[in-house]
């Protein structure tokens, strides 16, 4: 597996992209503010500076007394205090030159024009110099330029703050990134690893052994949830594999007595020469086989076919009509063992259903009725229930013992072989799958010795 095309690389991918786009972001905001803030100070004290230098120059009449040239500057001790932190003063004549100056850049050239208007200019950095900032104003007396006071300040220490803010924003925006990325990555480790568990099991899981199952704790998040619903399917694969493998076994068991009936009819009869009668007894011996291996083969089609999806072709019928007709095609079954097979005939029912597969239904029920019925008769009633049209079998026969009733519906399950000895005990499984194709519900109401009721719910 490629390590990058993990959930969680890209989770951690994400969160580094994410996280350093943000920090980026505040770190660029937090350094221009820093660096306009840096500057301003720089120019407020330039201008505050050569204000108070200018006002020191008024006497108190108004006038303006200019200063002698003098290399020690005694007029402009009194700003000691402010060349010490870094500025430095100037006063020059009219003709540019130095005439007092205290402070770093006292006697350099600072080569800016000198303007008629207060103006700020940055000398660049040259031999070793850093920048300068330098804030010049004219000295006006009656509108004539007399002279100018200029203050000059290194930008060396605003800049080198700067620059380290620059490095600490760099190292600690990338750190904080890489930081989060891997902190993200061991979280979705940690959150992923049930995942790749899963993903074991799955793996492990076969067709021979689906018994493997997660169990992983449950904290109700959604990797549980995931785990609990993957354990549920699993726990529904493997009934639906092992009812598929009985009913294969069962499947197989039946279609395998008939056959060795035949076989060792053919067998015995072939072993000698045998009187005519026999061999027609034989005859219809094999033959009833054959019609119990047509109907078991029959029944395991219909069932088979159903389990796939279920495809019941839907028409408008008429139920009353279509038990009517079925009642009298059974009635002679039912009358050769002297029972009655009655109709309670309703009105018209009407609703929508596969034709065929609602005659498969009512025949097996039907059937099984006349089958374990010995004396008596059978009553079919028809009638509609909250919208479900609903068709009552009832009987008089045998009755099913009650620790039987909940398995009737199962494939190949028989009450006991001997009293049905002609079925394979597909007929109510296969009723059973018909109801349900139809969204209906089967029902049955038995007593041992005293008769069973059938009852089908068949939404219209
Ligand atoms: P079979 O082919 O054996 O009749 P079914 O699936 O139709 O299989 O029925 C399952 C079992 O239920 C039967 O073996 C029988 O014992 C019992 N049974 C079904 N219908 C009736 C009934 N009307 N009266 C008594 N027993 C019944």
């Amino acid at each position: 597996m490629n390590p990058i095309r993990t959930l969680r690389a890209r989770f951690a991918l994400w969160l580094t992209v994410l996280i350093l786009a943000f920090l980026s972001a505040f770190g660029g905001y937090v350094y221009v503010s820093q660096h306009r803030s840096a500057y301003n100070a720089v120019d407020d004290a330039l201008m505050l500076g050569a204000e108070q230098v200018l006002a020191a120059l008024y006497e108190d009449d108004g006038s303006i007394l200019m200063p002698l040239p003098d290399p020690n500057a005694p007029d402009l001790v009194e700003f000691i205090a402010l060349a010490e932190r870094g500025l430095t003063l100037r006063v020059l004549a009219s003709n540019g030159e130095v005439l007092q100056a205290i402070g770093l850049f006292s006697h350099e050239p600072l080569p800016v024009p000198l303007p008629t208007q207060p103006a700020f200019h940055t000398i660049p950095e040259a031999n070793e110099v850093d920048r300068i900032r330098v804030y010049t104003i004219p000295i006006l007396e009656n509108n004539q330029i007399i002279g100018w006071v200029q203050t000059a300040q290194s930008l060396a220490n605003a800049e080198d703050s700067l620059d380290r803010l620059r490095t600490a924003l760099l190292v600690g925006v990338g750190a904080l990134s890489l930081l989060a990325g891997f902190a993200g990555y061991f979280l979705a480790a940690r959150a992923l690893a049930p995942i790749d568990k899963i993903t074991a099991t799955a793996r492990r899981i076969s067709a021979e052994d689906l018994s493997a199952r997660l169990n992983l704790p449950d904290h109700g998040d959604e990797v549980s949830r995931l785990a609990d619903t993957f354990d549920d399917m699993l726990a529904r694969i493997e009934n639906g594999f092992a009812r598929e493998r009985q009913f294969t076994a069962d499947a197989s068991h039946e279609l395998r007595t008939p056959l060795t009936a035949m076989q060792t009819i053919l067998d015995f009869m072939r072993a000698g020469e045998r009187p005519a009668a026999e061999y027609r007894q034989a005859l219809d011996d094999i033959s009833e086989e054959a019609d119990r291996l047509q109907n078991l083969v029959e029944g395991l089609l219909i069932l088979a076919r159903g389990e796939g999806n279920l495809k019941l072709q839907e028409d408008e019928i008429d139920l009353t009509l279509l038990l009517a007709d079925l009642t009298d095609s059974l009635r002679p079954l039912a009358e050769a063992k002297r029972l009655s097979l009655t109709f309670e005939r309703p009105p018209s029912i009407r609703l929508f259903a596969d034709p065929d597969a609602l005659i498969r239904l009512f025949v097996n029920l039907l059937d099984n009725a006349i089958k374990y019925t010995e004396r008596g008769g059978i009553i079919v009633s028809a009638g509609e229930e909250e919208g479900d049209a609903v068709v009552e079998i009832a009987d008089t026969g045998i009755g099913i013992p009650a620790e039987h009733l909940p398995h009737i519906f199962e494939r190949f399950y028989r009450v006991d072989a001997s009293r049905s000895s002609r079925g394979a005990g597909l007929g109510l499984a296969i009723a059973a799958q018909i109801v349900q194709g139809h969204r209906g519900r089967l029902e049955v109401q038995s007593e041992a010795g005293k008769g069973t009721r059938f009852t089908v719910h068949l939404p219209k």
